[in-house]
């Protein structure tokens, strides 16, 4: 319930819907499977210290963050569960060793530096360093070592084995959650396989390999390795056009209106006018969240709705920074401290995401630091 929010706009976050989610997800793994749960950027928005409480209380096997600093917080909050860090800075072993935070670890310059330091860290007493995650580049062409470095990376693995602790070899699926790339996402299945095989031998051990996302979860069920990353699917949100029949919305932005404005025909509306004048009088809403909460500007002047009522409400002029109007003419009964929703529980955040170009990846993530979360 919506509990005297502090600037009218707050978070609900169900935690229930996310435990369903989690079970949803992990009933398409194969026994034995481990996962992993992405909650960088503050567990999408979704509040990364509660939800990473949960996901321990649930037993998943590793949590995933972006940045060292991320994983600090989470250490700091008492979380203990292994913590893997997508792109940690190369100033960050200290940080990384002190807080048992595993580096993925993508370029032969970046595997020197950390034989490195765990040659200087064998000479100290804080303890050994955290063990290391190998990013392959199979086509996302963003992080890791391509194919063609493969034999380098060998050899180097070679020579220091006994010194470098990998404990997985991983890649990022570029397209998982699009058929019409399906032999894509199954070329670059196979290199991974392929790689992490000549990897292995390398090592003369297994390790944790992982490829799979949420729509890869879904759609590849047989390239499960030994781990999967979950991340939007747990969130509610399903990845690409074809849907999920079966998660639960997780977040619902909900935000309420300041004061509520009867506009004879021919006025204009907000910040350059830009609400154009109407032939007919209106009935117009101010609600209590802009830009800096989050609210895309590319909602502006009808791109945006928000839920009053149950009823569709449409975006009218520019968002402010901390406010933004909406028409209500056809919503009468709306007053002055109604609860508008703004995405979320009976207002697609995917619908939303394509109305302005984008992806609810980024409207999940763009509820700035103000807004606050409320756990139900
Ligand atoms: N793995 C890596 C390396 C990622 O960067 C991400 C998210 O961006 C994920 C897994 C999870 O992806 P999704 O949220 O689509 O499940």
């Amino acid at each position: 319930a919506l509990q005297q929010p502090q600037h009218g706009t707050v978070l609900e976050v169900n935690l229930d819907a996310l435990t369903h989610n989690l079970q949803h997800y992990r009933r398409q793994l194969r026994p034995g499977t481990k996962l992993m749960v992405m909650v960088k950027a503050f567990a999408y928005g979704s509040g990364s210290y509660e939800v990473a409480s949960l996901l321990e209380f649930q037993r998943a096997d590793y949590l995933a963050v972006a940045y060292a600093d991320e994983g600090q917080q989470l250490r700091d909050n008492g979380i203990s569960l292994p913590i893997m860090v997508l792109n940690p800075g190369p100033d960050s072993f200290g940080q990384l060793r002190r807080y048992r935070l595993e580096p993925e670890v993508y370029s032969l310059e970046r595997l020197r530096d950390y034989l490195q330091a765990a040659r200087e860290a064998a000479q100290d007493a804080l303890g050994p360093l955290p063990p290391l995650h190998l990013k392959l580049d199979t086509g996302m062409r963003r992080l890791g070592f391509a194919e063609d470095e493969l034999p380098a990376l060998l050899a180097l693995l070679a020579a220091h084995r006994d010194q470098l602790p990998v404990a997985g070899i991983m890649t990022h699926l570029a397209a998982a959650d699009d058929p019409a790339h399906d032999e894509f996402t199954r070329q670059q299945l196979a290199a991974f396989a392929r790689m992490a095989a000549a990897i292995e031998e390398t090592l003369g051990r297994p390790v944790l390999k992982h490829a799979l996302n949420s729509a890869g979860i879904r759609r590849f069920p047989e390239a499960q390795f030994d781990m999967v990353r979950l991340g939007v699917g747990l969130y509610g949100v399903a990845a690409g056009a074809e849907g999920e029949d079966n998660l639960q919305p997780v977040s619902t932005l909900k935000t309420t209106i300041s004061q509520i404005k009867e506009l004879p025909a021919g006025t204009t509306v907000g910040y350059g006018r830009r609400g154009a004048a109407t032939a007919h009088p209106r009935r117009l809403a101010t609600l209590a969240i802009g830009y800096a909460d989050g609210y895309d500007r590319r909602f502006s002047s009808g791109a945006g709705l928000v839920l009053l009522h149950g009823q569709r409400a449409p975006v009218v002029g520019s968002v402010c920074m901390d406010m933004v109007m909406v028409d209500v003419t056809d919503i009468p009964q709306a007053r002055p401290g109604d609860v508008a929703v703004v995405f979320g529980d009976g207002l697609d955040i995917n619908e939303l995401a394509q109305r302005i170009g984008t992806i609810p990846y980024e409207l999940l993530t763009n509820v700035s630091e103000r807004v606050k979360r409320v756990f139900v």
